[in-house]
């Protein structure tokens, strides 16, 4: 049967998020119904409930770094039992067989990821909604298992800030002796710092915010550079191999290109639309530099970030909110003022 759900949604680009009562589909056999304990709040929730994107649909309850108790498990579920620990992160559904979802890499699904909110359903075209709920119902496929002990709050933005910044990293094969750039401290940069610290580099935060500067240094930035100060960009020329840029609106990449040595990588995360003011192409000929993109993570590799933080003891820098206090933390959010990801406790919130 289906399952009435109380949420917050998003009715439209202009309005701020309110409480919303609606129906989750019936579970099916290889579902696992989960009761939501937490709910990280990505910035990728904001652009969609803002409509920044051009693609959003309503109503849209965002949500997608969610941690929760499985309640009950289809008839085909084998991986998990009731009570278990688990989370979703950005996707609950793919093609599962092309090559990109044989090699793990569902998020580069041929056909097209189904996202955790605001996509039709692969089986019945309902439109999927996410976490700012207090239930969902996910295939267990798309499930990962919170590991033993982790503090589930600052493990819930692991499940897309954490697994955004850890997969570029991995398949660029940071490590030892690499010095990487990360561009902005919020959700995702005070991730990446940590990260790539952990994955042994060299590391320094770029941030217009000088108030951040002890707090990077304190989460294992080895030095941070105040990226509206043009001496701070110039004396770090040609330093770098990796950057890891989690900027979230149009910004201009060429100082950070030059700050990039030979060979050197500039990761892009946070941007989803064309790059403005243009690249300079010298900027990258001249030194064999190259510009990438990357999109969250596979499942396994969800799965083995949240073993990694666990094993290194690295978890996000939470603030703890309310649903109802959501459209102040989007507005706090949107002013970079947060340190560094709200995460919404749904047991203690009142959605409707
Ligand atoms: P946050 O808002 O938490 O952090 C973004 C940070 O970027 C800010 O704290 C600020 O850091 C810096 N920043 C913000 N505005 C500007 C600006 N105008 N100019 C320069 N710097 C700025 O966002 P998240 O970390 O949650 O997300 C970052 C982006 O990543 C979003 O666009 C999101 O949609 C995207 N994203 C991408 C994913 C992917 O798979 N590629 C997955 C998830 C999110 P500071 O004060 O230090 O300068």
């Amino acid at each position: 049967m289906p399952v009435t759900t109380q949420a917050y949604a998003a009715f439209s680009p202009d309005q701020p998020l309110s409480s919303w009562t609606f129906e989750r589909r019936a579970p099916r056999a290889d579902d696992v119904s989960i009761d939501i304990l937490y709910c990280g709040v990505c910035h990728s929730d904001l652009h969609f409930a803002r409509d920044d994107w051009g693609f959003s649909s309503y109503p849209v309850v965002p949500g997608h770094e969610i941690v929760g108790r499985v309640t009950s498990v289809g008839s085909d579920v084998s991986h998990y039992q009731v009570g278990d620990v688990v989370g979703v992160g950005c996707m609950v559904d793919s093609c599962r067989h092309c090559s990109a979802c044989h090699d793990g890499l569902e998020q580069y699904c041929q056909e097209g990821f189904t996202m955790t909110y605001g996509s039709p359903d692969r089986h019945d075209q309902s439109l999927t909604q996410g976490g700012y709920s207090r239930h969902v119902v996910v295939s267990e496929r798309f499930v990962v298992r919170m590991p033993e002990g982790i503090d589930l709050q600052g493990a819930a933005p692991i499940l897309c800030a954490g697994i955004t910044t850890y997969s570029p990293l991995r398949h660029h094969g940071v490590g030892p002796g690499h010095k990487v750039g990360v561009i902005g401290m919020g959700g995702l940069g005070h991730m990446g710092v940590k990260l790539a610290r952990a994955l042994g580099a060299e590391v320094t935060l770029f941030t217009r915010s000088e108030g951040k500067r002890e707090e990077a240094l304190a989460q294992g930035a080895d030095h941070v550079v105040i990226s509206t100060d043009e001496a701070q960009m110039e004396a770090v020329a040609g330093r770098f191999d990796f950057m890891l840029d989690t900027i979230p609106v149009q910004h201009d990449l060429n100082p950070y290109l030059n700050a990039l040595g030979h060979d050197g990588t500039h990761i892009l995360v946070g941007l989803l639309e064309p790059i403005d003011p243009p690249i300079n192409a010298a900027n990258l000929l001249m030194k064999r530099r190259v510009v990438a993109g990357s999109l969250i993570g596979g499942m396994a590799e969800t799965q083995e970030v949240l073993e990694f933080c666990a094993k290194h003891d690295i978890a996000c820098d939470v603030e703890m909110i309310k649903i109802d206090q959501i459209n102040e933390a989007f507005e706090r959010m949107e002013k970079g003022d947060v340190k560094y990801r709200f995460v919404i406790d749904m047991q203690a919130s009142s959605p409707a």
